[in-house]
């Protein structure tokens, strides 16, 4: 289950029948704003939203690799900030364990195991 309503907080994502990953969310039938999530309302301006797709690709806006052990993850891991293309920014684990570079194109290529939104990066 997607936020806001408890649960899982991470997206939901469904594969296309070409195969692409992309990320469930909403747009705002107002002011055209992207949510990952399936929000009631516009978290900008409270207008109605209705049902849209996002991804499969975008751009890393920023980018990480967690060094602690969290459970359920092994250290070191990378982790990026990637804003879909026409789409919302959503938190996503990168192969490998370097940082992902700012400005690179990334996909969206499914989850892990542990249900984990995953991309791949155009180093
Ligand atoms: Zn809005």
């Amino acid at each position: 289950m997607s936020s806001p309503t408890g649960g899982d907080p991470r997206p939901e994502i469904h594969r296309t029948a070409q195969g692409d990953w992309v990320v469930v969310g909403r747009r705002c039938r107002a002011c055209a704003e992207p949510v990952a999530y399936a929000w009631p309302r516009c978290p900008a301006c409270a207008a109605a939203v209705e049902a849209a797709h996002f991804g499969p690709r975008g751009t890393v806006w920023s980018s990480t690799v967690v060094r602690i052990a969290v459970p359920g993850h092994t250290p070191p891991y990378s982790l990026a900030y990637v804003d879909l293309d026409d789409g919302p920014r959503v938190l996503a684990h990168v192969a490998g364990d370097e940082p992902a570079p700012i400005g690179r194109p990334a996909w969206l290529v499914g989850t892990s195991d542990a249900g984990d939104l995953q991309v791949e990066v155009d180093r």
